[in-house]
């Protein structure tokens, strides 16, 4: 085990660590992952972490979803892993192909020209079906039907202390709709037309527009531009109301017939967190601060309380990629000096 590790084992035997009581009851909630069978060993690490700082205490469902056919091997490891009733799901075709808009020679000149510009993962077919999954299909597929809230977790990720609530519990309590660990800038290279074609949707839905919004978070020079901020969307505690909106899906659909999760690389957070910011009041959004996380090569750390695992300074929160500053800024009227930090 690594040291951090050890660290936690030891003070949960010690009883030094304060949980909220286990006996609470389940909130109506799913963990979510989506996993190729290659991904195996990194699931491993993944479920075994996530069962031993949290959902051993909760026993939640777990709903494991790929683009193909989980192998026998997967899901007898996987399933005997996981502390909670545990599905595995294939993801429909039509949610992971290209949509007869598109054009393949178009899309694969673009995807060449992402390579050759070295924009992470441009020349990937997969990764652009996988943005669009993510985008505007997940909360469709049936396994999650029965569910109101998802905790999306990918393979290689890891909890850096014991989770000392239930999260969606505190999302139901705090009347929250969508929680975050990490926000930074997008590669600017992947969006370019995202922003024009957000503000075009505006133009004709022009009530989409919430009221307290995070607008100044989300844009820059006086809503010109996209700021590039967004919520690293491979950590989301989320209510599954908020996709499967009107208005949410009045948006994935007409960014999906410009063309951009192919002739670009628009990715599933930015277009997220550019709803998010947009349709949601600001006060819905939740910053869960108390859960340290790890999704190479970044890391939060809980403000403020460092164990061996996850030292405050290794804390992506305060440097010059984050945009965790101005979002505390706009919802707490927390003022951050980051050049003093960074
Ligand atoms: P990154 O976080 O942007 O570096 O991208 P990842 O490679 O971690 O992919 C994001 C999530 O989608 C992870 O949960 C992956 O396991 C999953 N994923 C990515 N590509 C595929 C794919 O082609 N098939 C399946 N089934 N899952 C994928
Ligand atoms: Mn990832």
């Amino acid at each position: 085990l690594p040291l951090g590790e050890w660290e936690f084992a030891l003070q949960e035997l010690n009883g030094k660590l304060m949980f909220e009581n286990a006996t609470t009851q389940r909130t109506n909630s799913t963990l979510l992952t989506l996993a190729r069978n290659a991904d195996l060993n990194e699931m491993i690490e993944t479920v075994w972490n996530y069962e031993s700082r949290f959902n051993k205490r909760y026993h939640y469902p777990w709903v494991f979803l790929n683009d193909e056919p989980f192998n026998e091997e997967f899901k007898s490891i996987i399933g005997r892993l996981v502390s909670g009733d545990v599905t595995f799901g294939t993801v429909p075709k039509h949610h992971w192909q290209l949509p007869d808009w598109i054009d393949r020679q178009v899309a694969s000149a673009r995807w060449m020209q992402l390579g050759a510009d070295n924009v992470l993962y441009g020349a990937m077919e997969s990764y652009h079906h996988m943005c669009r999954y993510f985008s505007g299909f997940f909360y469709k597929h049936s396994l999650l039907e029965p569910y109101r809230y998802y905790w999306r977790i990918e393979p290689g990720t890891r909890l850096l202390n014991g989770v000392p609530y239930d999260p969606f519990r505190i999302l139901i309590q705090e009347n929250k709709t969508y929680g975050f660990n990490i926000a930074i800038h997008e590669i600017e290279e992947t969006v370019p037309s995202l922003w024009n074609t957000t503000l075009e949707f505006l133009g004709q839905h022009p009530s989409a527009l919430a009221p307290n919004n995070l607008w100044n978070w989300i844009s820059s020079l006086n809503g010109t531009e996209y700021s590039m901020c967004h919520f690293w969307s491979n950590f989301e505690i989320a209510d599954l109301e908020f996709f499967k909106s009107d208005i949410y899906n009045a948006y994935f659909d007409f960014l999906d017939k410009k063309g951009g999760f192919f002739y670009e690389r628009w990715g599933d957070a930015p277009v997220h967190s550019i709803a998010l910011a947009l349709f949601l009041d600001r006060s819905k959004i939740k910053f869960f601060d108390e859960i340290g996380y790890s999704h190479a090569p970044l890391t939060h750390c809980p403000h403020g309380k460092s164990n061996m695992a996850c030292d405050g300074r290794d804390s992506v929160d305060f440097t010059s990629g984050s945009c965790l500053p101005s979002f505390l800024n706009l919802t707490e009227g927390f003022h951050y000096n980051l050049t003093a930090h960074s």
